[in-house]
């Protein structure tokens, strides 16, 4: 069998979109991934009439790629769309009751959560001049321009929730980069989105926020079966070395060793694993990628009749601040959100342990994290009853932080690579953790590996390519 115009190393939602956008443009691919399933983190669970994932449960979407790709691998009428609203309505705690967050800005104006000089100092935002630093943390940046009231109430919540960090220590420029760029571009957010929302009248993006009939894994498996893609599960890269057209890359298999030579390869792995494999050959790239920090998650899944819970679970679920001092950053009301995810008569809750804000439940037992959950879900929502059914799902190393001079960090890497031609990381650790940002990135990859060969070597095609231009956030990624 001929050798593969590259390998990806990772089967999760980074290396299968990638390896999907690479086949797309005619390349031959290899997927290898050291697990027996594909997917990574991405995983959904069906027991007892009830679905669970194990880590993403719906995507975001308003990005050209993503939507192409989705349409392409048949995913279009599979897509289950959240409610709109008044059904989307999201909540923040607030002295541990539920208090609505304003979705526009009337709502916004008469909304409990913010005082009046809150309020007057985000009307304020355009007045800010320009400022900041590549360095600045989420925190800094959102103080800087909207004031400390939305940083506690709307920034940190969604920081510690959704992406298990901590603002006080994220980078503003990793995590927040379009609200980086309309400050640097128009020198307010305010303005900016309004000017952004003028040019882009009736052509600007639908945000769409969906998940998919059959869960995330319906996803996963759509990727799995692209045809040009050979897969590689239980297949663990060990070793790998440049040679003169590409790289050869050695992994271990269940019974054997397996060696194959590529002209490009793509580290879809995490940043531990992906310095493991570099440290030989680059010891400052691999030192740059082990300083990455990760936060630990504990999903915790409790499902109870509906009659127990006096709450009308009207809307998503919410998010809690850190002003609470729990140890969970939000909950979803999956049943509310996809009622197909639990029987009729049966309401599913999904939480959220841990992450940068309370490192300390990585060592927490089943039953504590359940404890812990349950002791803020009982009086919040009214329920009197224990859960009939409980599901855990534990991430020792569930999400990047982007904590630290992360952007720093992002251009030394990106330095490193370019003594290595043929060698790309796309991994969540770059470029976004979601899984809208990961189909995005792998577009990007794929791009400038399709850019790379068809210089070198004529063969594949550029359509796959055509339909949009990347991101200034993955520009800057090199
Ligand atoms: C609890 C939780 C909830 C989330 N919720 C959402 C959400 O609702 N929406 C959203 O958009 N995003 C969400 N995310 C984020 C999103 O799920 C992840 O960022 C994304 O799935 C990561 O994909 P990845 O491919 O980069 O990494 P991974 O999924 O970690 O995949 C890496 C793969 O590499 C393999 N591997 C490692 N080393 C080797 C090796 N040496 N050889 C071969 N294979 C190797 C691993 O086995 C793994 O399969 C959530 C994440 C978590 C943890």
């Amino acid at each position: 069998m001929s050798d593969p115009d590259v390998i990806v190393v990772g089967g999760g939602i980074s290396g299968l979109s990638a390896a999907w956008w690479l086949a797309r443009s005619g390349r031959s691919v290899e997927v290898w991934e050291q697990d027996a399933r594909l997917g990574g983190k991405i995983a959904s669970r069906q027991a007892d009439g009830y679905l669970t994932e194990r880590a993403a449960s719906m995507m975001l979407n308003f990005r050209p790629e993503v939507s192409q790709l989705l349409a392409a691998i048949g995913l279009d009428d599979a897509r289950i769309p959240c409610p709109s609203a008044p059904q989307c309505q999201r909540y923040l705690v607030r002295n541990r009751g539920l208090v609505s967050v304003p979705m526009r800005l009337g709502a916004l104006v008469r909304s409990p959560l913010w005082s009046l000089r809150g309020k007057l100092r985000l009307l304020a935002e355009p007045l800010v001049p320009r400022g900041g630093h590549p360095d600045e943390t989420v925190s800094e940046f959102v103080v800087r321009r909207l004031g400390r009231e939305v940083l506690e109430t709307a920034m940190e919540p969604f920081v510690a929730g959704p992406l298990a960090s901590d603002p006080d220590q994220a980078s503003a420029h990793a995590v927040l980069p379009r609200l980086v760029a309309l400050e640097q571009r128009y020198g307010s957010l305010v303005i900016g989105a309004s000017v952004r929302r003028i040019l882009r009248r009736g052509t600007a993006p639908v945000r769409e926020l969906f998940s998919f009939d059959g869960g995330m894994a319906t996803l996963i498996r759509a990727l799995s079966a692209t045809s040009g893609v050979r897969f590689r599960a239980r297949c663990t890269a060990r070793h790998l070395e440049p040679t003169r057209s590409g790289w050869r890359l050695t992994g271990q298999m269940p019974e054997r060793e397996l060696t194959v030579r590529a002209r490009e390869l793509v580290l879809s792995v995490p940043a531990p694993a992906a310095a493991a494999l570099l440290h030989p050959l680059d010891s400052d790239l691999g030192r740059l990628l082990d300083g990455i920090e990760y936060g630990a998650l504990t999903v915790v899944h409790v499902a109870f009749d509906r009659s127990a819970i006096r709450h009308p679970l009207d809307g998503m679920g919410f998010l809690v601040p850190r002003s609470e001092g729990l140890p969970l950053t939000g909950c979803q009301w999956m049943s509310s959100t996809f009622p197909a995810r639990a029987p009729r008569g049966k309401a599913l809750l999904t939480c959220y342990v841990g992450g940068a804000r309370a490192p300390q439940t990585r060592d927490w037992t089943d039953s504590r994290s359940i404890d812990a959950v349950m002791a803020l879900l009982e009086p919040l929502l009214g329920i009197d009853a224990a859960p009939e059914q409980v599901w855990i799902d534990r991430h020792e190393s569930g999400l990047p932080l982007y904590h630290g001079a992360y952007f720093g960090r992002l251009h030394a890497m990106t330095k490193r690579l370019r003594n290595w031609s043929g060698l790309h990381l796309a991994a969540n650790y770059r470029g976004g953790v979601s899984v809208r940002d990961r189909i995005t990135c792998a577009h990007a990859t794929a791009r400038r590996i399709h850019t790379s060969l068809a210089g070198s070597r004529s063969a594949g095609s550029a359509t796959a390519f055509d339909s949009s231009t990347t991101p200034a956030v993955l520009r800057s990624l090199g």
